[in-house]
């Protein structure tokens, strides 16, 4: 086969995959693209505009490899599961040994780590590549998490971290380690992000059914944290959706749209792996329940008759709990949070044999990404020359932040608990604190039960060895 003009292919071109090939364009590649339907091709290229001189097309997939500089490599961004298998069966039969087959989609780290394999003798190299910033990262640098071989990762590192988000001058791209790591790494983000969403969406709760403040004025609050410590790209966009209008009923858009919210998956998959690995990763459970529930519409229609709804103002503003408060409240809650997501991370790490580099995870998040915020440059920062094991709630910075804010998050939950308003991830968020700081706990009660039900034995406080009781 003879040798293409493009750089670099991308297979695939509903939202994600068109604006990575643009991005890819926009940055002086060559880029091949394709879709399975060919309408999306004709359209994206219509659509392309002063980029259309580095975009070559082609419908046919033989086509579409051959169109590549060798060595190849070709971006899958095409619906995750079954579609990526069939793409890659796709094209197999014109790669060559040396060639880089990049999944970019939202895969499940264990399907990477099986792709991988089913790779194995073949010559070619799999990725599985983690995107993160959703179209407009995708078109204009979103963060991106690489797992792979080392020698895939020296081919793509350059176009890579020059399409990538930017962080005063840092790349937001780089190499997580062998096979699943990079999508493994995308979805503990994932997971983040569902629980500072829903950290964000229940102190908006307490603004709106226990101070009784409507949505521009709640919108100012959340305008004015993201000055602050909380300044972050999810609290920016809770401030603009807060502050929009609808324009068919004239009210804030907010409290016409539906309280029910869809998952695709990778949250959960942060969780259950969470739970694999043995690693409390409550906040991010809270989350991901609560968006469950939010899906049970009509359940909850019915409970609320039955057990009746909830008053408003029921929370006093200012004597009870104050603007301030809640701000502290969230940032607490959201320290355990990520301390909760960096030590899944680093236990997959252990467990899989990747080396996950810790700091750069938090470095490539800083921006492109969803949960991009100033606080993981903190991350970031709390990681240097640090045992990596350590919890973050451990590190200098996190503690302090600690000290000032977590009696804001007690006085926060307290008061949602006495109301009535449901603050399932805050609430975790505090008893995981709570748990980790209690210097005796009661697993001692634990330890008696199994033994008296299984005889499973226990360890003694005063003496070595394994012990039952007289029971
Ligand atoms: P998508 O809606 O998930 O998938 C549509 C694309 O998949 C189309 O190009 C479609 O081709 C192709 N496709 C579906 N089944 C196929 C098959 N059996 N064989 C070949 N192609 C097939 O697209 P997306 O929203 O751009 O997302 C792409 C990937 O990025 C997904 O894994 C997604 O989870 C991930 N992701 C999305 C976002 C986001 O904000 N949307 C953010 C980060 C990551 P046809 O045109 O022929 O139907």
């Amino acid at each position: 086969m003879t040798d293409g003009s493009a750089d670099i292919g991308v297979y695939g071109l509903a939202v994600m995959g068109a604006n990575l090939a643009l991005n890819f364009a926009e940055k002086q590649h060559m880029v091949a693209v394709s879709n399975r339907s060919s309408g999306r091709i004709s359209q994206f290229v219509d659509e392309a505009g002063s980029l259309k001189d580095r975009i070559v097309a082609s419908a046919d997939p033989e086509q579409f490899v051959r169109s590549l500089k060798r060595p190849r490599s070709v971006i899958i961004m095409v619906q995750a599961g079954t579609p990526v298998d069939q793409t890659i069966e796709v094209f197999r039969p014109f790669l060559e040994p040396g060639d880089t087959v990049i999944d970019a989609g939202n895969a499940n780290f264990l399907d990477t780590v099986q792709r991988t394999q089913g790779l194995d003798g073949t010559g070619l190299h799999f990725v599985g590549m983690g995107v993160s910033g959703g179209e407009e990262g995708a078109r204009h640098g979103p963060s991106i998490m690489v797992g792979g071989s080392k020698e895939s990762w020296r081919i793509l590192k350059a176009p890579l971290q020059k399409i990538a988000a930017d962080y005063k001058g840092e790349p937001c791209c780089d190499y997580m380690g062998p096979d699943g790591a990079g999508h493994f790494v995308k979805t503990i983000h994932n997971g983040i992000e569902y629980a500072d969403m829903q950290m964000i969406a229940e102190i908006y709760g307490i603004f709106r059914d226990g101070f009784g403040w409507d949505a521009p004025r709640t919108s100012d609050v959340f305008e004015k944290w993201n000055e602050g410590r909380l300044n972050s790209y999810l609290i920016e966009i809770t401030g603009k959706t807060l502050a929009t209008t609808d324009p068919k009923s004239g009210m804030p858009l907010v409290d016409i749209i539906l309280d029910s919210a869809g998952q695709k998956g990778t949250g959960r998959w942060s969780v259950i792996e969470a739970q694999k690995l043995g690693v409390p990763a409550s906040v991010m459970e809270a989350a991901v329940a609560a968006r469950s529930m939010s899906s049970r519409l009509e359940e909850r229609v019915t409970a609320s008759g039955v057990f009746g709804r909830l008053t408003s103002s029921s929370i006093v503003e200012a004597e009870s709990v104050s603007v301030g408060e809640l701000e502290a409240a969230l940032l607490a809650g959201k320290i355990a949070a990520y301390a909760q997501g960096f030590a899944v991370l680093e236990a997959a790490s252990q467990e899989h044999g990747w080396n996950l580099p810790l700091q750069s995870v938090a470095k490539i998040w800083r921006a492109g990404c969803i949960i991009r915020s100033a606080f993981l440059d903190e991350i970031a920062s709390a990681f240097d020359g640090a045992e990596r094991d350590r919890n973050l709630m451990l590190a200098p910075v996190f503690t302090d932040m600690l000290r000032d804010s977590h009696q804001s998050l007690r006085k926060v939950v307290g008061n949602a608990v006495f109301a009535g308003i449901p603050v399932p991830a805050l609430s975790a968020a505090l008893a995981y604190l709570d748990d980790f700081r209690r210097y005796r706990g009661t697993a001692n009660l634990i330890q008696a039960q199994r033994d008296f039900f299984g005889a499973h034995g226990f360890r003694r406080t005063d003496e070595a060895g394994d012990f039952h009781g007289p029971w």
